[in-house]
């Protein structure tokens, strides 16, 4: 349907490490399905953003980015359809980010849970960087800087998208209708749990699956997987929620019929633990085997990856320039 203010979808991934599983259902699917759907996608490598809890180790977020562009294109996202570029290329978002730190206060960005969260898991405490503790003021600006309006994000940004949509009102309120309202698109899964129970899959966090491990690594965490501590005996009746086998498997196993029967086993008692992770081996390796094939074959041919990187920046960047030229006519720098 043709429309003069079209859904712009932009999404993205730090370049900390290589991406999990957690990535998978919570993210890269909502970006598989939407790149059918709408002509402006954007996927960004959110390098900046890495270096604000990473400026010792350049090195380690120049590596990972090539990595998350291969596990991306591994798992389908379309360069034809879906535009690929670097957030440290594009220095608009830079500048929109130093506008945009004027309409958040200090306090406010302390009050954000996910903030919070990463902040004590870093145990950062009052020596945060203020590069970190401002990154959600940077997330707002790559959001805004090409107009994108729906977000593919796992659950752990919805405070992220909440305060840039505060900064949306704040700059509309100030200096005219400019941007629109943004919306977060989740999946069914918005947040894998990692495989210690952790209530998330992290790169950072040491606990998920990749999706380029191999056959004995993918055995090995499943093996070491947190089921039901009190499930001692094989007769003991187990627990399912909270058992992050059964969570997994609800998340990948196709056979939704054989995972409700095995569930009703485990509940009633008489079936082991080992049993129902060997069952995860099997059916997380023939989810991971392709895409770790297709990843490989694509990692044959670097100068095809920067080839996308290239011309997808250089499409954002035209976007930028666009936008930036209202931003500054409505904050009234457009000087010359
Ligand atoms: P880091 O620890 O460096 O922050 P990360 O694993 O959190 O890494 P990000 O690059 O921060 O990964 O996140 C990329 C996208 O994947 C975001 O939309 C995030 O919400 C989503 N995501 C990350 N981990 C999970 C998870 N365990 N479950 C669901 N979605 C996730
Ligand atoms: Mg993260």
């Amino acid at each position: 349907m043709p429309s003069n203010n079209p859904t712009i979808v932009l999404t993205g991934d730090r370049p900390t490490g290589k991406l999990h599983l957690g990535h998978y259902v919570g993210s890269i699917q909502n970006r598989l399905k939407l790149q059918e759907q709408h002509d402006n996608c954007f996927y960004m490598i959110a390098d900046i953003q890495a270096l604000t809890d990473n400026a010792a180790n350049p090195e380690k977020v120049r590596e990972n980015t090539t990595e998350v562009v291969l596990d991306n294109l591994a798992t389908g996202l379309d360069p034809e359809k879906t535009t690929f570029f670097i957030q440290s290329q594009i220095p608009e978002i830079a500048e929109l980010t130093v506008l945009f730190l004027n309409l958040v206060t200090l306090a406010r960005l302390r009050r954000n849970p996910t903030v919070k969260d990463e902040m004590k898991q870093k145990g950062f405490g009052e020596n945060v960087p203020a590069g970190f503790l401002t990154y959600p003021v940077s997330q707002a600006a790559d959001i805004l800087f090409c107009n994108s309006n729906l977000i593919p994000v796992g659950e752990d940004q919805l405070p992220v998208i909440e305060q840039a949509n505060e900064i949306v009102h704040k700059f509309n309120s100030l200096y005219g209708e400019t941007f629109r309202e943004i919306k977060p698109s989740l999946t069914d899964t918005p947040r894998l749990v990692g495989i210690d129970g952790q209530s998330k899959a992290g790169k950072s966090l040491g606990n998920a699956i990749y999706l380029s491990d191999t056959p004995q690594e993918i055995e090995k965490k499943v093996m070491k997987m947190y089921t039901d501590p009190d499930h001692i005996n094989l007769n003991d009746p187990g627990k399912v929620a909270g058992n992050v086998v059964f969570t997994y498997l609800d998340a990948f196993a196709p056979d939704k019929k054989e995972v409700q029967e095995l569930k009703n086993h485990y509940q009633k008692g008489g079936l082991g633990d080992v049993k129902i992770k060997r069952y995860l081996i099997e059916v997380l390796e023939d989810f991971i085997a392709p895409i770790r094939e297709k990843r490989e074959s694509l990692s044959q041919d670097p100068s095809y990856i920067k080839e996308i990187l290239i011309k997808g920046t250089l499409k954002a960047r035209e976007s930028a320039i666009e936008t930036m030229k209202k931003v500054r006519h409505a904050i009234k720098i457009d000087h010359f």
